[in-house]
C-alpha cells in the first residue's frame, strides 16, 4: 500500500544520505575527509563567500614527528593522538568551521569570516593548545607537536583555490624546515616565496 511505499521510500532516502555522509567522512575521525573538503565543501563555501565578499582563513595542520609514537608506544597510541587533536580541533571550533582530516596526521581547518589579525590569533591558540600532544611523545628529543601553514582567502582576488592550496602547504612545510612547532602565515596570492611571518 501507500503507507508501505512511502516507509521504502523514506528509508531508502536515510540510505543514501548515510552513504553520501559515509563517503564525506573520514571513519576514524568522524571528520571530513580530503575529497569532500576540495570537491564538495571548498567550492560552496568558496561560491557563498564571492556572493558576500567575506574573507576566510586555511589552516594546514600536520603533526610533528608523529611517526616516533607509532614507533615507540604502537599504532594504537599513535591513533589516540590522532583523536585527541581532532578533539582539539574541535574544541577550537564554531559552528560553521571545516575541519578535516587530510590523511594520516595532516588535519585542515576552513573559517569563514576571517581577517588577518584574528587569523593569527586562532593559530596562536591552536599552537599553544597543541603542548598538550607532548605527553604523546616518542621521546623528549622527538615531541608530539603541531606545525601550522595559516593562507588568508580574499574572494575579490579571484585566486584559484588549487594556488590557495598550494600557499598554507607551503608555510606548514616552511615551518617543519624551520624546526617544527610553529605557525607560519602563507605570503599573498601572487608572491613568490612563502612565509614573511613566523613564530
Ligand atoms: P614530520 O614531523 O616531518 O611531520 O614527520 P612525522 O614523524 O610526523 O611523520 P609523517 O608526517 O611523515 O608521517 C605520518 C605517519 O603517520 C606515517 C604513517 O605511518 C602514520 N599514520 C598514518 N595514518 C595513521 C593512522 O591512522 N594511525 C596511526 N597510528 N598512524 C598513522
Ligand atoms: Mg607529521
Amino acid at each position: 500500500d501507500v503507507a508501505n511505499q512511502l516507509g521504502i521510500a523514506n528509508e531508502q532516502i536515510t540510505n543514501h544520505e548515510r552513504i553520501l555522509n559515509l563517503s564525506r567522512t573520514d571513519a576514524m575521525t568522524g571528520l571530513l575527509n580530503r575529497r569532500a573538503f576540495f570537491e564538495i565543501e571548498l567550492p560552496r563555501r568558496v561560491a557563498r563567500l564571492e556572493r558576500t565578499g567575506q574573507k576566510a582563513s586555511l589552516y594546514y595542520l600536520d603533526m610533528d614527528n608523529f611517526k616516533m609514537v607509532n614507533d615507540v608506544h604502537g599504532h594504537q597510541r599513535g591513533d589516540d593522538a590522532i583523536l585527541f587533536l581532532r578533539d582539539m580541533l574541535m574544541e577550537h571550533s564554531r559552528p560553521g568551521d571545516a575541519i578535516v582530516r587530510l590523511g594520516g596526521d595532516e588535519f585542515a581547518m576552513w573559517l569563514d569570516g576571517m581577517e588577518g589579525e584574528v587569523t593569527e590569533k586562532r593559530a596562536k591558540a591552536l599552537l599553544e593548545a597543541s603542548k598538550a600532544l607532548e605527553e604523546f611523545s616518542g621521546d623528549a628529543d622527538h615531541p608530539l607537536g603541531l606545525s601550522i601553514g595559516v593562507a588568508l582567502f580574499d574572494p575579490s582576488v579571484g585566486e584559484d583555490l588549487s594556488d590557495l592550496l598550494v600557499r598554507a602547504d607551503e608555510a606548514m612545510y616552511a615551518v617543519k624546515k624551520a624546526g617544527k612547532g610553529g605557525y607560519r602565515l602563507a605570503a599573498p596570492p601572487g608572491a613568490s616565496r612563502p612565509g614573511e611571518k613566523d613564530t
